[in-house]
């Protein structure tokens, strides 16, 4: 290649890269996991997939074996054998077979850009971690979509060095958005088998979605979500037999055997099991929390709820899950733990001190009665409001709401738009 074809395959990858950039502008990014259908594959298909993580292995651990006394940018990648240690901690040589020449540039940019990252962080704490040794890789980025992996179809894809497609399923999730483009991939060995996660660009869309109204929430001490509108969603998922099986099976087997290795791992394949259900049952409470317009809740502190509130049976909340996932949108209103959510009567404004966590129905003097949980997140909507008409609580009429009637509430009730209470 001349000098001047050089210069001009490289403004060709600038011009390129900057029509990309721009592109962008107008798209989401979104990731998709699908997983790998194992059962087609033969006895050397698995093998290979298998030795790819432990290749990554052996690459990561002998460039931070290089990285003790050399520079990382002079890591040779193109290497077919690496050192490492056996079982008995001896000296041995590794050849690498599978691992492509992009996926083991890509075990050492992982390694350059997690430096980064620690170099970055060492800037703003004066106590950072280090790099170690992995005992398993279970990540190998895929970088490039038709280079390092492809889809054939809806149900295989193409992974370098593999000679046969490899059957995929959960296509469906992304298969039918139109101008879809795929960037890259990671492959992913998990407890319960191998994984692609696939990053991908769409357009931004652009219809208006309608919403149901509006809506508050009460995070309930125990088990329950209560929104406003009467609904009670449960937030408990319950720790299998399996799993407790699994503990004792580990217990009873011998520190270091491969029976107790084995055990560890049905822990884990279980462990997963329970994240998976656990992710879904907080997703889909969020989902249908959020097909309202506006979402009040109260940021109570979650920590102090875990302490000696659940029985026996190991059970566990997604409760964290919900609120970390409602936070971040941007239709859902925090109220402070300050706002006497459960104290105050929305009818006639009397803040009621003496109630106890034991009622569970509040009962207000001026006649109005509502379940507790319900009352509570009526009350997030409420008081939301009051802040918005300014501390003194001056509706869009200019009444002091706290002061109203309750026969004069209702008009400014109807504002709100309270199915319960008119
Ligand atoms: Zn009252």
């Amino acid at each position: 290649m001349t000098e001047e074809e050089r210069l001009a395959k490289n403004n060709q990858i600038r011009e390129q890269s900057k029509q990309t950039r721009e592109k962008r502008k107008s798209q989401v990014c979104r990731v998709y996991r699908v997983k790998i259908d194992i059962s087609h594959l033969n006895e050397a298909q698995k093998l290979q997939l298998k030795m790819l993580f432990v290749e990554a292995k052996w690459l990561y651990n002998d460039a931070l074996t290089f990285m003790k006394g050399h520079n990382i940018n002079d890591y040779d990648t193109k290497a077919q054998t690496v050192n490492g240690l056996d079982k008995d901690r001896q000296a041995v040589t590794h050849e690498l077979q599978y691992l492509s020449s992009q996926m083991k540039q890509s075990v050492i940019q992982g390694i350059k850009s997690s430096l980064k990252s620690l170099s970055t962080l060492k800037k703003t704490q004066n106590k950072v971690g280090s790099l170690h040794y992995k005992s398993e890789y279970v990540s190998i980025n895929l970088k490039q979509h038709k280079v390092t992996y492809r889809f054939y179809d809806k149900q295989h894809i193409g992974i370098q060095g593999f000679s046969k497609p490899i059957k995929i399923r959960g296509t469906k999730q992304f298969w039918n958005i139109p101008n879809i483009e795929f960037a890259n991939a990671k492959l992913l060995n998990l407890p319960d088998g191998y994984y692609l996660a696939v990053t991908t660009f769409q357009n931004k869309g652009g219809e208006q979605k309608k919403y149901k109204s509006e809506i508050g929430i009460d995070m309930g001490i125990k088990t329950t979500i209560t929104t406003s509108d009467g609904r009670k969603y449960k937030v408990l998922v319950e720790e299998s037999e399996r799993i407790k099986r699994c503990q004792r099976l580990i217990a009873r087997r011998k520190r270091g055997s491969s029976n107790r290795y084995k055990a560890v791992m049905l822990l884990r394949k279980a462990y997963k099991k329970l994240g998976s259900r656990k992710r879904d049952t907080a997703n889909k409470i969020v989902n249908e929390l959020l097909e309202h317009e506006k979402v009040y809740m109260q940021d109570e502190n979650l920590k102090g709820w875990h302490k000696g509130l659940f029985g026996r049976t190991v059970q566990h909340s997604v409760l964290g899950h919900i609120k970390r996932k409602l936070m971040i949108n941007e239709r859902v209103i925090v109220l402070s733990v300050n706002k006497p959510t459960t104290k105050y009567c929305p009818v006639c404004g009397t803040l009621r001190k003496d109630i106890k966590l034991s009622d569970r129905v509040y009962e207000c003097l001026c006649g109005y009665k509502e379940d507790r949980d319900i009352h509570a997140a009526w009350n997030m909507i409420l008081l939301s409001k009051i802040d918005t008409y300014g501390t003194q609580g001056i509706n869009a009429f200019g009444e002091d709401i706290r002061q109203l009637k309750p026969q004069d509430l209702s008009c400014c009730l109807a504002e709100l738009g309270s199915p319960s209470l008119l």
